[in-house]
């Protein structure tokens, strides 16, 4: 058990303290791996988002905004050491919490350290410009960046370090204040990455984490003291935020999901692209904005890639998430279970082939966890809802295609576009299909990355702006422009 887990109720973090709700509410989160609750967590009302945010202007306007750009770094340094040596109790919260499988947690250290890193180089390259003009009496004039202010970020429960990472480091970087709302099933490394803040040196009140339900997150997104929302998780609460966030004309940030198309050309490298495109899609149980779910092949080879898909899906060892040789653990709750298997029946009642998986698995112990097995399905027609909507499990489709213009049309008849993959030796084609497909990420020859200097992000209803790049840092910054008469 994590230190962490000490069975005391959790509380919310606020001005640097651990304290309970107001109203003294909580609410349980637990394992789907067992089904058993993993701790109690405060339940913060409007009361408490209330005080987070007073918490966070008050350090804006207080000692954070005395720390020099090189103290920022120093913080961010510290932070990222931290994280590092506390990461095997982080990762063990996100798998008891969430499901992730223990060695796909653990996988991620290098990534969400060399990330805080990043974020951590960037505070001392913040930087304006001086700009020509042409007014009728002589000015200088240039710009500054400043920080926008206090931040909420809300996040979902699919990869809790990582959103909490990249949601607290370019705040710190840029010098913003935060409060921060973990998805109800994914709180409890983001609590921990929040006290490791403090250890670090963050004056209390710049990093605020409060725990809750839906109603917790309406409340930080309407709320008038926010000057910024960062927002990852589906459209549907995207657009609610959006509309919250305009009594106040916030900055808005908006990551949303996807139905990626992955095409597949007759004369790609199978051996790379049957197994990259099925953990496209079953990775993280396929609980993954980015996943490939619209796996289109080429007639040629489409039979073929059908059977290997299926086969590689078979493979793939689904456990408890705490096995170290688990591959695929279960869905993160009940409810994402329900969803994922309701998707799965509508796929056969639409007549798509159900070609391997689409059981849950209950043998021994897994029958009291939420166990779906990867799952294929072939002859997709477009049409299908199991083709058009974000699933968020591991159910792959399969579209067989034809031509090169048919193909990218139907990949773009989507009201996403967060991402794709391409797969052909022909880099022209490749080179055609990038620049044809609306969608903010394009993998060639390969499925899925990230990095915190390449920017990630969406077309149409999957957001807008970037995480990742430069544009990650600009979103946390205003521009003032600054005129001084010379003459
Ligand atoms: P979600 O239901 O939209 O929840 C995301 C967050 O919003 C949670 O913290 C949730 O709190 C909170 N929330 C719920 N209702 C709210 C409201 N009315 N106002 C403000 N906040 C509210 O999404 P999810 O099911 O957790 O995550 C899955 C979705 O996230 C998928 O659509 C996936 O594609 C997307 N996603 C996108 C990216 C990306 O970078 N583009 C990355 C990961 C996931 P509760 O948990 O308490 O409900
Ligand atoms: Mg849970």
């Amino acid at each position: 058990m994590p230190a962490f887990l000490d069975g005391r109720p959790k509380g919310l973090l606020i001005d640097g303290r651990m304290q309970d709700a107001l109203s003294g509410a909580r609410f349980p989160t637990f394992s789907p791996s067992t089904g058993e609750e993993v701790a109690q967590l405060a339940l913060a009302g409007p009361e408490d988002v209330d005080r987070a945010v007073a918490a966070a202007r008050a350090a804006l306007d207080g000692p954070w905004s005395k720390f020099t750009p090189a103290e920022r770094q120093a913080v961010l340094l510290r932070l990222a050491d931290l994280v590092d040596r506390n990461f095997d109790e982080l990762s063990l919260l996100d798998t008891l919490e969430m499901g992730r499988p223990i060695t796909a947690s653990r996988g991620l250290r290098a990534m969400v350290v060399r990330s805080i890193r990043h974020f951590a180089g960037a505070a001392t390259a913040i930087h304006g410009e001086t700009l020509g003009n042409s007014a009728p009496v002589e000015l200088l004039s240039y710009t500054l960046r400043e920080p926008i202010g206090v931040v909420g970020a809300i996040i979902p429960w699919n990869g809790p370090i990582f959103s909490a990472a990249w949601k607290i480091a370019p705040a710190l970087a840029t010098g913003c204040t935060i409060v921060l709302k973990p998805a109800e099933d994914g709180s409890l490394s983001p609590l921990l990455f929040g006290q490791l803040c403090l250890e670090a040196g963050v004056p209390p009140g710049v990093v605020n984490v409060v725990t809750g339900l839906g109603a917790t997150g309406a409340a930080l997104s309407s709320h008038p003291g926010v000057d910024k929302i960062t927002f990852t998780g589906s459209c549907e609460t995207g657009q609610k935020i959006i509309e919250a966030s305009a009594g106040s004309v916030k900055r808005v940030t908006m990551e949303l999901g996807g139905k990626s198309p992955n095409i597949l050309f007759a004369d790609a490298d199978l051996d790379l692209a049957i197994p990259a495109s099925a953990m496209g899609v079953f990775n993280n149980s396929g609980q993954v904005c980015a996943a490939g779910t619209r796996l289109f092949v080429e007639r040629p080879v489409y039979d073929e890639v059908v059977e290997r898909m299926a086969a590689f899906g078979r493979t793939l060892r689904v456990g408890p998430s705490l096995d170290p040789e688990t591959q695929i653990g279960p869905l993160v709750s009940q409810k994402q279970f329900d969803r994922v298997s309701s998707y799965i029946a509508l796929g056969q009642e639409e007549g798509a082939r159900l070609v391997s998986g689409g059981q849950r698995l209950t043998d021994g112990d897994l029958a009291k966890g939420c166990y779906v097995e990867p799952t294929v399905f072939a002859d997709v027609r477009d049409e299908m809802r199991i083709a058009r909507e974000e699933i968020f499990g591991p159910v792959a489709s399969i579209l067989p295609f034809d031509g090169f213009d048919e193909v990218i049309e139907r990949a773009n008849a989507t009201r996403f576009g967060l991402a794709g993959g391409v797969w052909t030796r022909d880099i022209t084609r490749a080179m055609s299909a990038v620049k044809r497909i609306k969608a903010g990420s394009i993998w060639v020859n390969h499925y899925f990355a990230m990095d915190p200097a390449v920017p990630f992000g969406g077309y149409k209803m999957s957001g807008y702006g970037r995480e990742g790049g430069s544009e990650h840092i600009a979103s946390y910054l205003n521009i003032k422009s600054v005129w001084i008469r010379t003459n």
